[in-house]
């Protein structure tokens, strides 16, 4: 699958809930409203979508949601999708499974994740301080978390921490969250806010320029521009000190949209070409319509034939809303 701009699609992510056990002050509003559950495709559904997808030539598949872990029965999808890993070449098949948790149910899913062949995972950690990850994530646990990071290191598993990086929140710790994860041997990837959806607090207030933030670290920590890439908007610096890796996410201080690989599923179907644009394609509508396969590669195809340029993420100060209405926990960030 070649875009209209000339790049090629091998990374689908999808987001298997819009439903979370957490309720993260950047990313939803404490009382969110949530999907009524028969508008969600049901896990066979989602696997042939995802099936469909890896037919066309997706080659690294991400569930993240919402908590892709809360989703009942979740691992019956994460164990039929590992089976598409490792194809011969040249054929279609996956060469990565993945997912981004928020790690709250891992103790319980770790060991399960790996036997079902993922490799890689990504667990979103904001601070290490128990009660700024309380107020942060208004509802989540840190020892659960930390506890659910260490099953998924015992149980092989590589971990990324995620941490999304706020204004006068966490903005002094990544030294010592950098320490931490040396120490543990993940790389540690932060994020700059992103206008998404509407929330209680005031975006701006938080949006902290991962510029600083980089400055800040290189004052104690050797950083060397690396080319490693994960198929992500990530760049990457080696950490002398560490032996791991740092990236940063800016996707408002540059634009991240030139290598751009990847499309997006929602739980109900809907496919997004961009994270920063309204336009969508609904596969859910062809794939109840149609049980014939070339139906719905049809509909992929003429979806990505779609795919815009770049997203035009600007916060819209006078009016303090969100550049798109749609919350990340849709889209599965
Ligand atoms: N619940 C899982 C988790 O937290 O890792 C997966 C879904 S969550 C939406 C995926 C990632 O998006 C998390 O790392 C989260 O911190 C990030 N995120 C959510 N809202 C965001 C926003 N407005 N700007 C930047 N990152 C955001
Ligand atoms: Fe839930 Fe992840 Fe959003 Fe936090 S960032 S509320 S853990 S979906």
């Amino acid at each position: 699958m070649i875009d209209p701009f000339g790049r090629t699609i091998t990374y689908l992510r999808i987001s298997v809930t819009d439903r979370c056990d957490f309720r993260c002050v950047y990313c939803m509003a404490e009382d969110m409203n949530f999907l009524p559950k028969g508008d969600l495709l049901s896990l066979e559904e989602l696997e042939r979508l995802a099936t469909a997808f890896v037919r066309l030539g997706v080659r690294k598949l991400r569930l993240t949601g919402g908590e892709p872990l809360v989703r009942r029965g979740v691992m019956a999808l994460v164990n039929r999708l590992g089976l598409q890993i490792g194809a011969k070449p040249g054929e279609p098949g996956l060469d990565e499974l993945t997912l981004t948790t928020n790690g709250s149910q891992l103790a319980r899913y770790a060991e399960d994740l790996a036997a079902a062949g993922v490799r890689r995972i990504n667990v979103s950690i904001d601070t290490l301080d128990a009660a700024k990850f309380a107020a942060i994530t208004r509802w989540g646990r840190l020892p659960q978390v930390l506890d659910g990071v260490m099953a998924a290191k015992a149980a092989g598993l590589k971990v990324k921490i995620n941490a999304v990086a706020l204004k006068d929140v966490n903005e002094h710790e990544f030294d010592g969250m950098l320490d931490w994860c040396g120490a543990h041997g993940f790389d540690l990837c932060l994020i700059e806010t992103m206008p998404l959806g509407e929330i209680d607090g005031d975006r701006m207030d938080q949006y902290l320029p991962l510029s600083l933030v980089r400055q800040r670290l290189a004052a104690h920590w050797t950083l060397t521009p690396t080319d490693y890439v994960t198929g992500g908007p990530a760049r990457y610096f080696d950490v002398a000190e560490t032996g791991t890796r740092l990236g940063f996410i800016t996707p408002l201080t540059h634009n991240f949209c030139e290598g751009c690989n990847r499309v997006r599923l929602t739980c109900t179907g809907t496919l997004y070409m961009c994270l920063g644009q309204e336009d969508a394609a609904d596969l859910r509508r062809v794939l109840r319509g149609s049980d014939d396969d070339a139906v719905l590669a049809d509909a992929i195809r003429a979806a990505i034939a779609r795919k815009p340029k770049g997203h035009d993420f600007v916060i819209d100060r006078a009016h303090n809303r969100p550049a798109l209405a749609r919350h990340m926990s849709v889209t599965g960030g």
